[in-house]
């Protein structure tokens, strides 16, 4: 087994260090949270710049072929700046380079990839319904109806990521009405101009400058050409992208817990009372130990699924894990960070209230820690709590 990273993934590494330094200070950061809801253009283009959006995209499609493992690499850099950035870019170099390269024909990856790595296409996933989430399956009731050379789709989703930003909603439909529920599904490109898509902000504690929306589709037509992947075959095809996503998410749990972290390591050697440095409470050096821990143990997790990701190797479970280890690292992070800062704590000028409060939204996105401890149980082979 060998931990140690290669010279080309620590150059990857602190050519993003740097750039996370450069760009994304936690003053512009601030700013970026109290007044918009997706980076700025300028931004987006030294993320172009940089090659962070070429960096999964194919060779063959103007990319630079990155795996998983140098993906994330570049990426803890970016979770440990700034959550929102990292779910912005995501629902993109994630969501939309999978969905393309993974179910696309040649056609749509010719077109839409080099787009992606020129930062000229932004993508979200539209799957969540009102109904549920976790029960997708049995709460999925936006329909498409088939109309020879085009789909009509009407229905609603609810807390879709970037969205309001995207030229591209994958909009998760049901399409095949005397099919079996999991028989029933396809994934349709809905370009976010579209006649009868409307978007609502929902408005959230955490990852302000990403919001999550709703959409509502009301008679909206999209060619048939715009379907992705396999007629009816959406509900197992998406896991290609559920999955990585996990690790992605895991991710944004271990910058949090990081950045946490070094703000309070910090803080605890310059803020005094009593006489001396708060760093010689040992109730506080409780705090930080368990961050510490909570860092390696879920860095570790997010890099073993990815490393599996990259060879191969099934990695549900372990990807699984990694999300739900470093979201409740992030929470407790959050929690006592918050308590080291005292009153500064929940104060704006201090990043740890800002992180604090985006650790809560990976909780239970992209699958909430209840269903993941669940999940992993009954692949265990204990009785299923779905189906
Ligand atoms: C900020 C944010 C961003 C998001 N971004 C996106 C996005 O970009 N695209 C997208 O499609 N979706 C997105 N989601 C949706 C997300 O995936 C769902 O919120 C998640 O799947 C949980 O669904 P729910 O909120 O409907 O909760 P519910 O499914 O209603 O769950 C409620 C409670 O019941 C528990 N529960 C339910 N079933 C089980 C079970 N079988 N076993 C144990 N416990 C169970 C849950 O753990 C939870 O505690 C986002 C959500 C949020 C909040």
């Amino acid at each position: 087994m060998d931990f140690t990273l290669t010279d080309d993934q620590l150059l990857i590494q602190q050519t993003f260090q740097d750039f996370c330094a450069k760009e994304l200070n936690y003053e512009y950061v601030r700013w970026m949270d109290e007044h918009v809801d997706f980076p700025p253009d300028d931004l987006w283009q030294k993320f172009v710049d940089i090659g962070l959006l070429s960096g999964p995209v194919p060779v063959e499609y103007g990319g630079q072929g990155m795996g998983m493992v140098d993906t994330m690499i570049a990426y803890e850099q970016l979770c440990k700046a700034s959550m929102s950035v990292a779910l912005a870019v995501g629902v993109t170099t994630g969501f939309g380079v999978r969905f393309i390269n993974e179910l696309g024909t040649t056609e749509q990856k010719k077109t839409y990839l080099p787009m992606i790595a020129e930062g000229k296409f932004k993508t979200c996933m539209a799957l969540t319904e009102p109904g549920g989430g976790t029960d997708i399956l049995g709460a999925l009731s936006t329909g498409a109806e088939d109309k020879g050379d085009t789909w009509l789709i009407n229905g609603q989703k609810v807390f879709i990521t970037g969205a309001h930003a995207a030229d591209c909603l994958f909009t998760i439909c049901k399409t095949e009405r005397d099919a079996k529920r999991a028989r029933s599904w396809s994934t349709i490109m809905v370009p976010r101009d579209t006649p009868g898509v409307t978007i609502r902000k929902i408005g959230k504690i955490s990852c302000h400058h990403c919001e999550s929306v709703e959409i509502f589709y009301d008679n909206v037509e999209v060619p048939k050409a715009n379907t992705i992947g396999t007629r009816g075959n959406a509900f197992y095809e998406i896991m290609t992208v559920l999955n990585p996503e996990r690790i992605g998410v895991a991710m944004m749990g271990v910058g949090i817990i990081a950045a946490i972290y070094e703000q309070c390591f910090k803080y605890v050697q310059e803020r005094h009372a009593f006489g001396g440095p708060i760093s010689r409470f040992q109730i506080l050096q409780t705090y930080l130990a368990d961050m510490y821990v909570n860092l390696e143990n879920a860095r570790n997790l997010t890099y073993k699924a990815a490393w599996l990701c990259d060879h191969g190797q099934p990695y549900h479970l372990e990807a699984t894990m990694a999300k739900l280890v470093a979201a409740e690292g992030a929470r407790h992070a959050g929690t006592f960070g918050a308590e080291i800062f005292g009153g500064y704590g929940i104060c704006n000028d201090y990043p740890v209230s800002m992180f604090a409060r985006d650790a809560y939204q990976i909780q239970f996105s992209p699958i909430s820690n209840e269903m993941s401890r669940n999940m992993l149980m009954q692949f265990q082979g204990l009785p299923k709590s779905w189906a």
